[in-house]
């Protein structure tokens, strides 16, 4: 990145980690730098929050592509370590099937082909095969292809990377893909799981996106010790030594534009000057409610027809026992996941018996419970724009421990010592989430790349957008990249303004 000789005053509209990351390039590109956040807390998403001796993140707890961590804070001459210690996972998850059916997935590779071949003989071989492929477009995707911009299709007209891709069958779907190599259902449901974290069905993400694979499986499944909040208070460190300022509790009403400009912003903290604007917020929010009808991208009918990613119902729960059978991550996959997933995709509603994810980090953290307690936090995938009624989000709960307590072979229901929920209304309220959406658009085919809400305002030259609803996508390591991306583009626009510019 080109360092700016003159400096700009930069507004960035949301503290979640697109928004922290662009703070970061901006600041260090020479800019000054205020990230505008509504919440009195930083992180969006991956806020945290303690009650009662326990302490919750909200919302991500996977920690995986840790080479895009490492990249991101190498960039400024750091590393993860600088700010957090990580550990890995042994066992990285827990898949529950059943009561006496589950898969453990080792940190060890050796072990993970021991594990498929007594499932499904041939199936070692098979998974070594997969994951050479997955680890190919691991290496194009996540090095390449997602730093771009999103502008053109051009950009990705390396024909070295068209033709490796079409060699590995991008275009077909994960189902089919995954299909074609192994046969046991629950090897599939194991092999489809982590594009779930990108919101549609397996049948509906292309197979570019079992590169998700290679990072679960062979780069392994990570802990930041003191949670995931860990991340976000590294950059926010980061960004405080570059000289960011934070302004939490400031809520955007209005973006300010003039002579095809942005020059200003309209908050709760008064009226803020701004020469270059990068919006973190929700894409949907940002255009909708905060730019003028002819600024906007897109009409407010383009994201009725857009796919998004599923909301979801949470429990924040406090357990005053340890629960042995339980790991750090454990997905309750022993309910009928083509009906659960119905309910999410065809026909929105409530689903009867859905699958669900219960993390347990103090299985690996003291610091999240008291001694001899457990932290739990139990994420129920919903359809967006569900109502949910105080009687709705408890109507699960009892279930839940239920097929918990059988799993465990214990009761813990009486020691549940405290319990929070959180679902759609909740992400509408806090974050200006579109429908109450928990993790943006969906990564189908025709949502993926060019396909998705451009990174750039076409009708203002100092705005870009960035975050989980542009390129390249939903997760934690999708936002760091598209925070640097948008920066980039910010600063590609201001450089070459000051080039125009007399002196
Ligand atoms: C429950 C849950 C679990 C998840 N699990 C994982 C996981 O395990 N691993 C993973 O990689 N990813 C996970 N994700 C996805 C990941 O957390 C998100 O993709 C990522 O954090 C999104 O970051 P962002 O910067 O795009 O948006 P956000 O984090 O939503 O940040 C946007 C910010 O803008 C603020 N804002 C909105 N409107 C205004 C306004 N008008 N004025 C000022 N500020 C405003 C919001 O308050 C918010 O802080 C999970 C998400 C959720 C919700």
């Amino acid at each position: 990145m080109e360092i700016f000789y003159c400096m700009a005053k930069i507004s960035i509209i949301g503290s979640g980690f697109s928004g922290l990351a662009s703070s970061c390039f901006m600041a260090k590109a020479g800019h000054q730098v205020s990230v505008l956040e509504k919440n009195m807390d930083i992180g969006g998403r991956a806020r945290v929050y303690s009650a009662e001796g326990f302490t919750f993140d909200m919302g991500p707890s996977w920690y995986w592509m840790p080479d895009i961590f490492e990249n991101f804070f190498a960039q400024f001459g750091h590393s993860a370590s600088d700010y957090y210690e990580l550990k890995q996972l042994d066992p990285g998850f827990q898949v529950i099937f059943g009561k006496n059916d589950v898969m453990e997935i080792p940190a060890s590779l050796d072990e993970l082909f021991e594990v498929f071949e007594n499932i499904e003989k041939g199936s070692a071989s098979a998974l070594r095969k997969f994951l050479k492929e997955a680890e190919f477009k691991y290496n194009v995707g996540m090095k390449d292809l997602v730093y771009k911009p999103a502008f053109s299709w051009m950009e990705y007209a390396n024909m070295n990377v068209i033709k490796g891709m079409l060699k590995a069958n991008i275009f077909s779907s994960v189902s089919s893909h995954v299909r074609s190599y192994f046969k046991d259902e629950r090897l599939i449901a194991l092999m489809e799981f982590p594009v779930l974290f990108l919101g549609a069905m397996a049948n509906k993400i292309p197979a570019l996106y079992t590169m998700m694979n290679y990072s679960a499986i062979v780069q392994g499944t990570w802990y930041p010790m003191g949670g995931m909040c860990q991340i976000v208070n590294g950059m926010k460190e980061l960004a405080g030594s570059l000289g960011v300022e934070f302004h939490t509790g400031v809520q955007v009403d209005r973006i300010e534009v003039s002579g095809g400009l942005v020059t200003g912003l309209e908050t709760s903290m008064g009226q803020i000057a701004t020469e270059g604007l990068i919006a973190s917020a929700d894409y949907h929010h940002v255009e909708q409610q905060l730019l003028e009808e002819k600024y906007r991208n897109y009409e407010a009918s383009y994201w009725d027809k857009k796919t998004f990613a599923p909301s979801c119902l949470i429990y924040y729960a406090g357990i005053s026992k340890k629960l042995k059978k339980l790991q750090h991550h454990n997905l309750f996959f022993d309910a009928d996941f083509k009906k659960h997933a119905e309910d999410i995709y065809t026909v929105p509603q409530w689903p009867d018996r859905p699958l669900f994810y219960a993390c347990c980090p103090s299985k690996t953290d003291d610091s999240v419970a008291p001694e001899g307690m457990e932290n739990l936090f139990i994420l129920v995938p919903i359809a967006t724009g569900l109502i949910d009624t105080p009687e709705m989000r408890e109507h699960y709960f009892d279930g839940i421990i239920k097929r918990m307590e059988s799993f465990c072979g214990e009761t813990f229901a009486a020691e549940v010592i405290y319990k929070r929920t959180y679902c759609v209304s909740d992400f509408m309220e806090d974050y200006n989430a579109c429908k109450g959406n928990a993790y943006g658009l969906a990564n189908t085919l025709s949502q993926t790349a060019v396909l998705k809400p451009t990174l750039r305002n076409n009708k203002i030259k100092n705005m870009f957008y960035t975050g989980q609803l542009t390129v390249p996508g939903p997760g934690v390591p999708p936002a760091l990249i598209s925070g640097q991306v948008a920066a980039a583009e910010l600063n590609k626009y201001l450089l070459k303004l000051s080039h125009e510019t007399p002196v």
